[in-house]
């Protein structure tokens, strides 16, 4: 019966309930599902499961000063995002998807929240809360990897691409030399990694296999 009233209800419960597990604010599902904000108080919390509550995202004051983990993990998620987009999935069971994959590839507390995803996601394609896209996907001219980048105008790049910056200042700073013993993963690698998307799936959920860790969580 798609199409019909009883499955748009059931896609939209069932996707709350996936973000609410994803850590979401009521404000963020609001806008992924079109449920009422009330609604989903009383569906999905009780005294016992509070909302996240405090000041949403704001990507685009963020990225300007987003770390280097923050922003190669964040084009991580975008790059997934898009991907599915482009396999045909609608966009919030992209967003749900593309975050399973993400945290199946880090261990927690992740750098990038289920909000910031959705924040950056909006931004990116210029949906739910953005009238216009103020990010881009990136395409590194030296090394392939696709990194989120503002737009800076014309083609240029408003910053260079996180994944050359890792591999540059890898042996130079003790934070990351900490993080990672061995090199860090060639970026192709980290590429080949996001390519392995998963196909249509036969549900809503956009669910994502699991994944080991190429770039494991570091501290900053
Ligand atoms: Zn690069």
């Amino acid at each position: 019966m798609p199409g019909t009233k009883i499955s748009q209800r059931m896609r939209a419960l069932q996707l709350a309930r996936d973000c609410a597990a994803l850590g979401a604010r009521i404000r963020t599902i609001h806008h992924l599902t079109g449920l009422r904000p009330r609604e989903l108080l009383h569906l999905l919390f009780n005294s016992h499961a509070i909302p996240p509550c405090g000041r949403a995202p704001n990507s685009r004051e963020w990225y300007h000063h987003a770390n280097l983990l923050q922003r190669i993990e964040a084009s991580i998620v975008i790059a997934n995002f898009r991907r599915m987009r482009h396999l045909g999935f609608p966009a919030p069971e992209a967003l749900v998807g593309a975050y399973r994959y993400y945290q199946s590839m880090y261990r927690p507390p992740a750098r990038i929240s289920f909000d910031r995803a959705f924040d950056l996601a909006a931004h990116t394609e210029g949906l739910w809360i953005a009238k216009a896209p103020s990010f881009r996907l990136a395409s590194c001219s030296r090394c392939s990897s696709e990194f989120l980048d503002a737009f800076a105008g014309a083609d240029t790049t408003a910053r260079p691409c996180p994944f050359c910056q890792l591999l540059d200042r890898h042996a130079r700073d003790p934070r990351l030399t900490a993080s990672f013993p061995e090199p860090p993963p060639a970026s192709e690698e980290l590429i080949a990694h996001l390519m392995t998307v998963p196909g249509p799936v036969t549900d809503a959920n956009g669910e994502t296999p699991s994944n080991s860790s190429s770039l494991p969580p570091a501290e900053t």
